[in-house]
């Protein structure tokens, strides 16, 4: 027997009409590329949409057909996220901090009919447009006056002649939650970037979940600024969330660097932010450098990468932020788990209740979490044995777009199936997740694993070192012995013996890298984390040679 409850579609559009109705005059500041800080309210923002919706329509833009965006966060990203799917079209948002030869592939692989940018990516735009074939013209995210004079590009559109020639009145149209609202495509650190299709249901489900209190924990009295790019899985969701809650929104455009952040952050009273650690690195140390602390900053989501200990205690012990971290990723859209405590964890004593703050968490109602052995048998909750971690959910991936690398699914006895995250973690008796590694960074010495990210997690503790990364090197004994490479604080002096000694007595003795190596930098890659995979490469011989 069906139960007698009212029918309505998941629609993204939803979103911005309710942030209209109840939150219309709730405002979105922008730091805009061409310099200044820009703002306005979620009911002009729905009537932009709007706008951008009855542009589309009018250059011929129909239900499904895909439309790029490369751009910063900023307000004219956000009536894109909300004009072109709530139209019907999807929303590709592209990373432009990948190689452009990988831009252009994934314009071509997604079809990509328009393409929205912001001045920023001009050159990239240029380099790429002859390659985009299906792109029927090129859109700057500028005002006229700001349009660049001679571009070199065919077919280039101003975003604000497009909508302010396109009419406000346009009426969001109604179809089945489970169309395809969104495309990101996973950065790629292995083989050719694949695209990851959200449907308009996958994305309402996910920010209920994400806007929990044990999640972002979001309201009304927020002012959030999303660090984390809206080019990187939906900046996390914070776009659709806000709306959702109706909390301010803060958009800092192209300004990252510690100087820039910290201004936006107090100018606009931020209590709520989230990105991933090196970027959050980049702002720590211009606070300490000018001796400044936050005025109104409560919380801070961190995820993408290991949240090293010793950032814990700096945003809470010395700034009065508490620190959720999260994990998560683009196949999962990208929220995962959040390491939240329970009551019983506030009468532990601090140090043993940042032990399980430092865990990657628990799962946020809907996700399934497993862990699993070599041979896929379901591995104990208890914080020891270490197996792959799989999942599944509603907002969790079920195939990538056009079937690239085939069924990425693992079917269960029941029928399930279950998502392979390709990370290896322990899940303890209280359900929190910690991720020991990601199944290719693990170093396999002698058969046994030893976990990169511990290794990590102890260096970066010593208050000499800056970063440390723990890589796997050639061993002709042991397969595998760890490497650790490290970046010193400036003006610190600290050595290899020194780094050791404080190593010694907090990990297994075989687990001791074998060397340490100080370097003035890692590299990073396009979603900002460190990229082992080169490094990996780099220093593969190191143990052999040296
Ligand atoms: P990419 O694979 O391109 O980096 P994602 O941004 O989707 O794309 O990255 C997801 C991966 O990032 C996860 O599988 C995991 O390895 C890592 N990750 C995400 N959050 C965390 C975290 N809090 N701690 C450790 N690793 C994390």
């Amino acid at each position: 027997m069906n139960g007698l409850m009212l029918q309505k579609q998941l629609l993204i559009s939803s979103l911005i009409v309710h942030a209209d109705r109840h939150h219309g005059d709730t405002e979105i500041v922008s730091r805009r590329v061409e310099g200044d800080i820009h703002r306005y309210t979620f009911r002009d923002c729905h009537r932009r949409a709007r706008q951008v919706a009855s542009a589309l329509t009018d250059l011929g833009v129909k239900m499904s057909d895909r439309i790029g965006t490369l751009a910063w966060n900023g307000y004219r990203h956000m009536e894109l996220y909300y004009g072109i799917c709530g139209m019907g079209a999807v929303m590709h948002t592209i990373n432009p901090r990948l190689h452009e030869d990988q831009v252009a592939y994934i314009v071509e692989h997604a079809e990509d009919q328009y393409l929205f940018f912001d001045l920023t990516f001009l050159p990239l735009v240029k380099v790429i447009a002859e390659r985009c074939k299906t792109v029927k013209a090129f859109i700057a995210m500028t005002d006229r006056e700001h349009m660049p004079p001679d571009s070199g590009v065919a077919n280039l559109l101003c975003y604000e002649d497009l909508i302010e020639a396109s009419s406000s009145t346009y009426g969001w149209p109604v179809f089945d939650e489970d169309s395809a609202s969104t495309l990101c495509y996973t950065s790629g650190t292995t083989g050719n970037p694949k695209g990851v299709l959200y449907t308009h249901r996958s994305s309402l489900l996910h920010s209920y979940a994400a806007a929990l209190p044990d999640a972002l924990n979001c309201s009304a009295r927020d002012v959030v600024l999303p660090v984390v790019p809206m080019f990187h899985v939906n900046a996390w969701g914070i776009p659709y969330v806000a709306c959702m809650v109706g909390a301010k929104l803060v958009f800092p455009g192209p300004g990252l660097d510690g100087k820039s952040l910290y201004e936006l952050f107090e100018a606009e009273q931020v209590t709520f932010s989230a990105g991933v650690p090196t970027v959050w690195q980049g702002l720590l140390n211009y606070l300490e450098q000018g001796g400044l602390t936050f005025s109104t900053m409560k919380r801070t989501l961190i995820g993408g990468a290991t949240c090293p200990p010793a950032m814990l205690r700096e945003f809470e012990d010395r700034h009065g932020v508490e620190v959720l971290h999260a994990w998560g990723m683009t196949e999962l859209s990208p929220l995962g788990t959040v390491s939240a405590m329970k009551s019983k964890h506030l009468a532990m004593r601090p140090e043993d209740c940042r032990v399980v703050q430092s865990k990657q968490g628990r799962a946020v109602f809907g996700i399934d979490l497993k862990i699993v052995d070599a041979g896929g048998q379901e591995l104990a909750w208890d914080g020891v044995n270490a197996g792959e971690l799989l999942v599944r959910g509603p907002w969790v991936v079920r195939n990538y777009f056009r079937n690239e690398g085939g069924n990425p699914l693992q079917i269960d006895a029941n029928g399930h199936g279950w998502f392979p995250t390709g990370d290896v973690a322990t899940i303890d008796a209280d359900g929190f997740m910690q991720i020991t590694d990601r199944s290719k960074d693990v170093i396999k010495s002698g058969g046994e694993w030893i976990s990169s990210i511990d290794i990590e997690s102890i260096a970066t503790s010593h208050p000499a070192i800056a970063s440390a990364t723990c890589i796997a090197a050639k061993h002709p004994k042991w397969d595998e012995r760890p490497l650790l490479l490290a970046v010193k604080k400036p003006d610190a002096k600290v050595t290899a013996e020194d780094l050791l000694a404080f190593l010694d007595g907090k990990i297994a003795k075989w687990w001791t890298p074998d060397a340490i190596v100080f370097v003035d930098s890692v590299p990073v890659g396009a979603t900002g984390k460190v990229l082992k995979s080169r490094l990996r490469e780099q220093y593969s011989d190191y143990l052999l040679t040296s």
